[in-house]
């Protein structure tokens, strides 16, 4: 693998993308994404958050606070940086999708860092931070390669083995069961299954 050199800011990210950042083609996001782990070193899920941020964006603060509820994170500029604050009453897989979503936003979004996140169907701004977030923590790729092993039929779709499966692949890779329902919907596994409950 070829050594990157280091960051010291989220300015220093985008010249070393050569701004690529208004691209809405979600390829290169899913290279974007890609990018981010390599450069903080992360090549086996769960991908940390935390050293995202230390090797990608070390002048950007994160923390918790009691937000609205419904609200999972928001994402400003302070005097020092950005801040990206999530919500602490999330659980701690929830947090590191709210902070991938997030990093999203400093990624594509930042010269106009808006605050809490009010996503809407046609917000395209909220689907793209979405979309990326999703990939940072669970690549399509990576992920496909894993749910190919278990070899289950789609009509069992709902069934306590996929549940158990479901489980699992959200504690390998930390995240939220919802988005783990998500990314086999992505793979085209839930054919007869639309909606999934938030979890
Ligand atoms: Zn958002």
């Amino acid at each position: 693998m070829v050594a990157l050199p280091a960051l010291t800011s989220v300015d220093n990210f985008f010249r070393s993308q050569g701004r690529k950042s208004v691209q809405q083609d979600r390829s290169e996001l899913v290279e974007l994404a890609a990018n981010i782990r390599q450069r903080a070193g992360l090549g086996e899920p769960p991908f940390s958050t935390r050293i995202m941020i230390d090797e990608c964006f070390p002048d950007v603060y994160v923390t918790g606070e009691r937000l609205p509820r419904g609200v999972a994170e928001s994402v400003s500029m302070g005097k020092r940086g950005p801040i990206i604050a999530y919500n602490r009453l999330l659980t701690t897989a929830q947090q590191r999708l709210s902070i991938a979503h997030a990093i999203g936003h400093l990624v594509f979004d930042r010269d106009d860092l808006r605050g809490h996140c009010k996503a809407t169907p046609s917000d395209e701004r909220e689907s793209r931070a979405e979309f990326f977030g999703a990939e940072l923590l669970v690549p399509l790729t990576m992920f496909s390669d894993y749910v190919r092993r278990w070899r289950y039929p789609r009509e069992t779709a709902m069934r306590p083995a996929h549940l158990n499966m479901v489980d699992q692949l959200a504690s390998h890779f930390h995240v939220p069961q919802s988005l783990i329902h998500r990314r086999l919907a992505a793979l085209g596994r839930y054919r007869k299954h639309r909606a999934i409950e938030e979890t």
